[in-house]
């Protein structure tokens, strides 16, 4: 398969303009103002766009609750904060590709009637913010943004913005909170953000992947997007393979394809001719799988009636000598070291669940301790105000129901079963 999305990937010189505009760049947008914008709404709903973020809502369906009325401001945002462990690909794209975020941004801003659109991006990712701004300085001076762009009569202004490093601000409502200047915490939905977005204007918030996709669909037509993947979830996916395999790395492939291809065809297997253990599917807070998950097909509901999530699509690889307790602390430790504080059940109850993992892990844990984990997980899931919660719950069950031997040999062992 052609890459799209990651197709400047290892080009040195594939972030400018010069190169974009060689490769058929800004064409998508040329395409767009000669149709309305609710001919682009209904193309995105016909080629069954899902956001790559992690909720796989559908991006047409969502741009068609944005309010038509003309006297009202409305926005663009994009998540570029792309936090969750194991999660690379919108790095790739707006270090090596940035025009085609920023095309993909200007034509959703155009189908939805917005005169501005915001770049929300990891604070980490200071050599990406820089590329941003370069290839949106680029953009102006070519009359790509700005005023009356292409002689469309449509004006549209772009601006990058920079976190600090918050997970949470990953999460739609935080991330606006962190915009307008406030703690970035999430808010209760409803409003929807399509409502009641920044600063209390209808606004669409995208992830990177997903308005890199848009310039592509417009470009090739939808025929060309729904003919890779299911029918309900097409397209090409940006897979973020880590761990233990011989190949790690970014792998555009059409949504569907299996954990196994993906681990052992075009990772080349796992490193050192070890044995599979386990894979973490779509970033942490997706349930782990073990081999016998291995031929799901990766795309968002398929994933999901197995028990876990495509997420980001962050594939984490472990083999047979990695310890469950110890990653099970590792990721509990991330999630309580996140949690936005804003409430009791997440604040408190993932700090306590990782000093018991804590204890396992290092030799100290009690007859119980099991009984105790899944006793925490029930008094947080269901119970707190936005999805890190509940995440961190789905996680570690997924820990505890798939390795109950090692948790109970460490306990009762006090050393690890596998790193013995
Ligand atoms: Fe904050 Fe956790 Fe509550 Fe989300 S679930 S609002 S991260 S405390």
């Amino acid at each position: 398969m052609e890459n799209v999305l990651l197709k400047n990937i290892n080009n040195p010189g594939g972030h400018t303009l010069k190169n974009y505009l060689a490769g058929g760049g800004y064409e998508a947008l040329k395409k767009t103002f000669k149709v309305t914008p609710d001919d682009i709404i209904q193309t995105m709903k016909d080629s069954h766009l899902r956001g790559r973020g992690g909720a796989g809502f559908p991006a047409g369906l969502k741009w068609s609750f944005i309010p038509k009325d003309p006297t009202v401001d409305k926005y663009v945002c994009c998540n570029a904060d792309e936090g969750e462990p194991g999660t690379f690909k919108d790095r790739g794209i707006i270090e090596y590709d940035p025009h085609l975020l920023i095309e993909g941004m200007i034509i959703a801003g155009y189908a939805i009637g917005a005169a501005t659109s915001y770049i929300y991006i990891r604070g980490e990712f200071e050599f990406g913010a820089k590329r941003l701004e370069a290839a949106i300085a680029e953009a102006y001076d070519k009359g790509y943004l700005g005023k009356d762009i292409l002689g469309s009569g449509f004006t549209h202004d772009m601006y990058v913005h920079r976190g600090f490093g918050a997970y949470i601000c990953g999460e739609e409502t935080a991330l606006l909170e962190s915009i307008e200047g406030y703690r970035g915490q999430p808010k209760k939905k409803p409003p929807f953000p399509a409502l009641s977005g920044l600063y209390s204007k209808p606004t669409i918030i995208n992830n990177v992947e997903t308005l890199a996709c848009v310039p592509p669909i417009i470009a090739k037509g939808v025929e060309w997007f729904t003919s890779m993947g299911p029918e309900k979830s097409p397209g090409p996916k940006i897979f973020c393979v880590s761990g233990h395999v011989e190949k790690p790395g970014l792998y555009e492939l059409p949504m569907g394809t299996t954990l196994r291809e993906i681990i052992f065809d075009h990772c080349g297997g796992i490193k050192d001719g070890k044995n599979f253990k386990a894979v973490i599917p779509g970033g942490v807070s997706a349930p782990l799988f073990k081999e016998d998950n291995l031929d799901i097909s990766m795309d968002f509901d398929s994933v999901m009636a197995a028990g876990s999530m495509l997420g980001s699509g962050a594939v984490i690889v472990m083999d047979e000598t990695t310890c469950m307790v110890k990653s099970a602390y590792i990721v509990n430790r991330f999630f309580s070291h996140e949690s936005c504080g804003k409430c009791t059940p997440c604040r408190e109850g993932t700090i306590w669940a990782t000093k018991v993992l804590r204890r396992i892990e290092y030799g100290a844990g009690r007859p119980d301790d099991i009984e105790l984990l899944e006793s925490i997980c029930d008094k947080i899931f269901g119970r707190t105000f936005c999805a890190l919660g509940d995440g961190a719950v789905m996680a570690l069950r997924a820990f505890i129901n798939n390795f109950r031997e090692e948790f109970k040999y460490h306990i009762e062992n006090k050393k690890c079963m596998v790193q013995a």
